[in-house]
């Protein structure tokens, strides 16, 4: 008998009308059973989120105590981190060595969002009127559909349930149907904090039965994706009706730079982090290494040393460093490409195979792949796997422009010692993030997002509050004259 999760719904678990399988990456065998949300289940979890809005419990909830209820929250998944991360790990294939560090992390993400929600405020306005008092207010937008896909979910969804319920909206979370244990689980703690009931609504499901329901529904007023760019073109279609505010953060080929003066040992550390790291699967993932020539063979063989030495194993050892990619689709879909790009004349560094000894689970070793033009398949498409592709440039000026010959624009890297040099980087690259001489550092107060393919808006810091708001402008007269010509507008 396999374990079944529940969905969360106004408030309650309801047991599941219809479940499918999930896998565990590392055996590629069912280890649970998931609750399949049907239209009528996300129209009930999205008319729930709706009463809730409305709901005095949640309404009249002034915005200190709903920040009281997010610090609680924090409280709980710090309190749990540990079960949580064990749930990522059976269900994801991530190593349980990130998890537990990230999700201890996301509870600080409950935390600042939990301290931003009596930060925020309207503005009373110097309006060109003498008679008139004016004030805006800053309302919340309504019911969120967030949805997440199956890597980070709690550390993804943590971006979006933060601001909006800081905010005063209520929210119906899809997690994606790859790996929904975190989430469903996650729910349990969110019922603990004493959320009423509604404000938050946990479901998974495929695309037809869940995620286009949901995005379509006119009681929706926001949208906030984390995926891949084929389904947010998706999402865009089905929020024409409801005319959805929507925020897409989507994948990228994040380039690295590493010029010929930066600290090699150093930056090839930090291009391991951002390429291997959660065996590639991160939407930051630093897939493109640019060298600058005259360091490139060297470099190149200090990371081919580095990959050859990386620990792949069970997901649930401490000691693992890589561990099986989530499915075996996207294994599938690697090893095709990687062949394209050899034939296409790409020169094969190091891995380009499954790794020998693992006969169960989705496993690729760690992959180098050198000599590679802007047009080689893996130097062109996100992989979302541990296949680093490498170019040789010659200068500044090349560097930058084979960095922006990408329609992505997510991250990008710059390892250098020359301080001018990395400001005119800083100043050129076409990403919304620019790590210089370090990769892959986040946090709650920083804004995180996309330029181009990448997405629109960000997420996380001030500004990603606003976006779950929406303004209201306040005239209040206060001549006691009567109102003079009523065909005049004042
Ligand atoms: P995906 O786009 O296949 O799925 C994401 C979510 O969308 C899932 O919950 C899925 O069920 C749902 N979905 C699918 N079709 C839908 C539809 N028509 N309507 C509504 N929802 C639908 O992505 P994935 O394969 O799960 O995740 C990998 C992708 O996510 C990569 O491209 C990666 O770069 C991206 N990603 C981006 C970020 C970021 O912050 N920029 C972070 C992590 C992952």
């Amino acid at each position: 008998m396999l374990p079944t999760f529940r969905a969360y719904i106004d408030g309650a678990f309801p047991e599941p009308a219809a479940t499918f399988e999930s896998l565990d990456p590392a055996t590629g065998r069912p280890w649970a059973r998931m609750p399949a949300a049907s239209p009528a289940d996300v129209d009930a979890a999205v008319r729930a989120a709706d009463r809730a809005l409305r709901d005095p419990a949640w309404a009249d909830l002034v915005p200190t105590r709903r920040g009281a209820l997010l610090m609680r929250l924090a409280d709980l998944v710090a309190a749990r981190a540990s079960y949580l991360a064990g749930l990522e790990t059976r269900d994801t294939g991530k190593i349980i060595r990130e998890t537990r560090s990230q999700i201890g992390y996301v509870a600080e993400y409950y935390r600042y969002f939990g301290g931003l929600a009596d930060k925020l405020h309207g503005a009373h306005l110097p309006v060109d009127k003498p008679d008139m008092e004016v004030f805006t207010r800053r309302e919340p937008i309504g019911v969120v559909a967030a949805i997440v896909p199956w890597n980070s979910s709690l550390f993804l969804s943590a971006v979006k349930l933060g601001p909006a319920l800081a905010a005063g909206c209520t929210v119906v979370l899809k997690a994606s149907e790859e790996a929904p244990a975190p989430l469903l689980a996650f729910a349990e703690l969110v019922h603990e904090a004493g959320f009423p009931p509604g404000v938050v609504n946990i479901v998974t499901g495929d695309a037809a039965g869940c995620g286009a329901p949901l995005t379509r529904h006119p009681l929706v007023a926001r949208v906030a994706f984390t995926g891949g760019p084929g389904t947010a073109r998706h999402i865009v279609h089905n929020t024409a009706d409801n005319l959805a505010a929507t925020s897409l953060e989507l994948g990228g080929k994040s380039p690295v730079l590493v010029f010929a003066d930066a600290d090699l040992e150093s930056a090839a550390n930090a291009v391991v982090a951002g390429i291997f790291a959660a065996a590639g699967q991160s939407c930051v993932a630093g897939s493109r290494l640019l060298v600058e020539r005259r360091v490139h063979d060297r470099f190149v063989a200090i990371l081919a040393e580095k990959a050859r030495a990386i620990r792949l194993g069970v997901p649930e050892d401490p000691e693992t460093e890589v561990g099986p990619l989530a499915t075996a689709r996207q294994r599938a879909h690697i090893e095709t490409v990687v062949e394209a790009s050899l034939a296409a004349g790409g020169r094969l560094v190091v891995g380009g195979a499954r790794p020998e000894g693992f006969s169960e689970g989705f496993y690729y070793l760690p992959t180098i792949i050198a000599d590679a033009r802007p047009d080689t398949p893996c130097a062109a498409e996100e992989l979302f796997g541990p296949v680093l592709t490498v170019i040789p440039f010659e200068g500044e000026d090349e560097a930058v422009a084979l960095a922006n010959d990408s329609p992505f624009g997510l991250a990008s890297g710059v390892f250098t010692a020359n301080l001018t040099r990395a400001h005119r980087c800083i100043r050129r690259l076409r990403a919304g993030i620019v790590w210089v001489n370090t990769y892959r550092a986040i946090s709650p107060i920083v804004p995180f997002g996309g330029f181009g393919l990448s997405g629109l808006g960000r997420e996380g810091g001030l500004e990603s509050m606003l976006d779950y708001t929406r303004t209201k402008s306040v005239w209040i007269r206060t001549s006691d004259d009567p109102i003079p010509d009523p065909f005049v507008m004042r």
